[in-house]
């Protein structure tokens, strides 16, 4: 068995790389399987980061470090997966979620002629078979998926495996990049980068999310204060999200994203269940909603009944003082 996990990277403003822990967290469920692991690295200027792979349980860690790899665009990072993938014969590809990397695992998929399973929550071997668990019916079923030929290629749900360090260290192999020409012809013309100071929702262990019950979007000021305090990110409903109040990036649910922190506080959330899907995953779930009636009480763990503008900033206050 062999298994290839592309372990995307980020770089902040100051230039400082860092791998993605969603990724490192895929390297944990990759060892599962058993035999050979591996992690590929692709970018410019990330064969220092590239090695901090082993940490996580990569044995080998295969690197491209090219400028025409700066860009996060997906068809120049098929080229190079392609090549790697039929030169080395991996069986099993796996991603974490991602926008560029569910494109890329797209467009490996077509390059290859290989099945993609994606958004799911764990894979197995079992006797000898590798096996995808995908959750269904709204998370209350678990759906075992498969692939009739390999490559396996595999998109996981956000946020569901945290990194494990094994303290062991990889081989470094550096890869000989050659891209198809249709592969260049796209160009990133412009990058716009988020205001945000903490944690991606994907990536957060603490989520303090806003819904209708703020109010008015200034109600999100409060939010964010909480998430600060926390540590952790902020995120919507998508009643506030299509109402302007928050940007579609941050909405959890159906139609945007799974997320599994191990808190998720929920404020003024009626706990719909296009939104309770995307986050009933969570460790703990802790609701705060002026109808004792309301549906998220149904799913919470710990509930606060009462108005969320006298609630969330006194808690801000509590953990600020605690601190
Ligand atoms: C096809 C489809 C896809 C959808 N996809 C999604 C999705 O991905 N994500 C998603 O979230 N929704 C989704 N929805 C919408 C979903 O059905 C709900 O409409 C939405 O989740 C409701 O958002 P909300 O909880 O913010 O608002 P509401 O349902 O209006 O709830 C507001 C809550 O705030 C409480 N409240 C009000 N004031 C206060 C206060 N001062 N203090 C405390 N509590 C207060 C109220 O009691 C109420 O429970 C989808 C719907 C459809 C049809």
């Amino acid at each position: 068995m062999s298994t290839l996990v592309f372990v995307e990277h980020h770089f902040s403003e100051s230039g400082e790389g860092e791998l993605q822990k969603g990724s490192l967290g895929i390297l944990a469920k990759a060892a599962q399987l058993g035999g050979e692991v591996a992690a590929v690295v692709l970018g410019s200027g990330v064969e220092a980061l590239a090695a901090e792979a082993g940490a996580y349980g990569a044995t080998t860690v295969y690197v491209a470090d090219d400028p025409r790899l700066t860009a996060p665009l997906p068809q120049p990072r098929v080229d190079v997966l392609a090549a790697l993938v039929q030169d080395k014969a991996f069986e099993t590809v796996l991603f974490a979620q991602s926008i560029l990397a569910a494109d890329m695992a797209a467009g490996l998929s077509a390059r290859l002629d290989a099945g993609l399973n994606w958004q799911l929550v764990d894979i197995v071997s079992e006797d000898g078979t590798v096996v995808g668990k995908q959750s269904a019916l709204g998370d209350s079923v678990l759906v075992d998926v498969g692939w009739t030929s390999t490559p396996r290629l595999a998109l996981f749900r956000a946020g569901i495996v945290d990194p494990v360090e094994s303290g062991g260290t990889a081989g470094v192999e550096k890869l000989e990049v050659r891209f198809e020409e249709h592969s260049l012809a796209a160009e990133m013309l412009e990058q716009a980068h988020e205001e945000s100071s903490g944690p991606s929702i994907e990536d957060a262990d603490v989520i303090v999310a806003g819904g209708r019950g703020l109010g008015a979007p200034e109600g999100f000021g409060m939010i964010e204060e909480l998430a600060k305090a926390l540590g952790g990110a902020v995120a919507a409903t998508r009643a506030v999200v299509d109402a302007g109040w928050y940007p579609y990036s941050a909405q959890v649910g159906q139609t945007g994203k799974s997320v599994s922190p191990k808190l998720y506080i929920a404020c003024g959330i009626s706990g719909a269940i296009q939104h309770k899907v995307g986050m009933q995953g969570s460790g703990t779930i802790v609701a705060i909603n002026k109808d004792a009636n309301a549906p998220i009480f149904d799913f919470a763990d710990l509930g606060v009944v009462g108005d969320l503008t006298q609630i969330a900033p006194k808690l801000t206050e509590l953990l600020k003082a605690r601190r």
